[in-house]
């Protein structure tokens, strides 16, 4: 990477951090992965003369988008079975294609695909959990993106482990492997209450405190999920987590629509972050994840896609959008999660809980250059009272034209610079045969 540094001069520049504040006329400059400095437009030529500038006319820069909770892979599923309850569509398609399919070769194509969606759409990191993390980590690296990925927890054999036991030391080993990765880092990722042990949660918990690592897990998604806790483990899965000592700032709780006010309360005070989904969510008619009560609360809630399999797009600027209406109308309060917070919540929300929240989530200095150019030139997009409104409530993802991610550019100009769209399309096509054969002889 050149040691060069280079000014990057947006119209309008939103650093999130503070939340709702909007620069004109500044600069941001970026050298090797950094944030090197914020200036005024018009210090630009006495103090940094030797700076290549970069225009970014009619653009909004902001931080990378980052998807808090998304399954990459899956994304060669992407409208397999849709219209379905959740465990029909689990137990009937998504289970059977991938007992039958998910390999290294699978989690590569699958992770590709994602990660071009990804990257064209604005979203510079993401925090995985599936099945090869290994090979999730190595695909992101190649794209240059950055990603956190699950080392998963679950009672069931499959393709990447037999037993508890295996999952633990196989993620362990990906773990050590990525240590020194500047893009890519690990999380525990425990699929579900209802899928891991008692003592495969007490050992994660321990060790996510030894290695300082996240915990990512979906919790409380539908409501029979209590029932079936209470019937087998006696318990609430509040209570059954707290007892082994896992309700605390490590966890990333995914969707969370089965909530009281005594459950809110509690999350809040252990400090647990969730991953809202509300895409998913209401595909699934899981339930809605009250975010505006938990934002009342100061609980960091962040922003996630969930996998291809059940959105049906991994679209931050899309799911950004329907989180804040959806918190408006869910509460009967138009003054819930504004613009500026959904924002917040897609950004350095998510960079919080994912313990990343010195590096990433906002355009400041000494933080990685982790940027997004949006342009705001066409008609659908004018006038601009008010950039943060327009991004959130009125922006296409299309409208990304430029993304960096330390520093490196990986769009540009609307182009992915790494990835080649048409070789990803040969290979997704080839997949599309095989999951549809699966799935027809699974449902014949
Ligand atoms: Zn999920």
């Amino acid at each position: 990477m050149s040691d060069q540094a280079v000014a990057l001069l947006p119209d309008w520049l939103v650093p999130v951090c503070p939340e709702g504040r909007v620069l004109e006329a500044h600069a941001v400059i970026i050298r090797r992965d950094r944030i090197e400095a914020i200036v005024p437009a018009d210090r630009l030529e006495t103090d940094f003369a030797n700076v290549e500038v970069r225009r970014l006319s009619h653009c909004a820069l902001i931080p990378g988008l980052i998807n808090v909770h998304t399954h990459a892979a899956m994304s060669l599923m992407r409208g397999l079975a849709d219209d379905l309850p959740l465990m029909e569509w689990l137990q009937k398609h998504i289970w059977p294609a991938e007992q039958r399919w998910v390999s290294p070769e699978f989690v590569r194509a699958g992770s590709e695909l994602a990660i071009a969606e990804m990257l064209a759409g604005g979203t510079t990191c993401f925090n995985d959990l599936y099945f090869f993390p290994d090979v999730t980590a190595a695909t992101a690296m190649r794209a240059g993106m950055r990603a956190v990925v699950g080392m998963p927890i679950i009672n069931l054999p499959t393709a990447w482990a037999e037993n508890e036991d295996e999952y633990f030391s196989r993620g362990l080993q990906v773990h050590q492997e990525l240590l020194s990765e500047p893009l890519v880092s690990t999380a525990f990722a425990p699929h579900a209450p209802y899928t891991v042990s008692d003592q495969a949660f007490e050992r994660m918990g321990e060790l996510a405190e030894e290695m300082d690592v996240p915990i990512h897990l979906h919790l409380l998604e539908t409501r029979g999920e209590i029932e079936d806790s209470r019937k087998q483990f006696g318990k609430h899965p509040l209570d059954r987590l707290d007892g082994l000592g896992l309700l605390g700032p490590r966890l990333l709780a995914v969707h969370m629509t089965q909530l009281d006010q005594g459950d809110m309360d509690r999350i809040a005070r252990a400090g647990v972050s969730v991953a809202h989904c509300p895409a998913s969510n209401l595909k699934l008619a899981s339930g809605i994840c009250p975010v505006a009560e938990l934002d009342r609360r100061d609980v960091n809630v962040a922003i996630g896609t969930d996998g291809a399999a059940s959105n049906n797009t991994l679209d931050m600027f899309a799911e950004m959008r329907l989180a804040a209406l959806l918190a408006k109308g869910a509460s009967g309060d138009p003054e819930a999660i504004p613009a500026q917070r959904a924002l917040s919540m897609a950004t350095i929300h998510a960079a919080r809980a994912l313990g990343l929240d010195e590096r990433i989530g906002s355009i400041e200095v000494g933080k990685q250059a982790d940027l997004v150019a949006v342009d705001l030139s066409d008609l659908e997009s004018q006038p601009v009272h008010h950039v943060i409104s327009q991004l959130v409530y009125a922006c296409h993802r299309r409208q990304v034209s430029s993304v960096w991610v330390a520093g490196e550019p990986v769009l540009s100009n609307g182009q992915l610079t790494r990835l080649d769209p048409a070789a990803i399309s040969d290979q997704v096509r080839q997949w599309q045969r095989r999951l549809a054969r699966t799935d027809a002889e699974a449902n014949s």
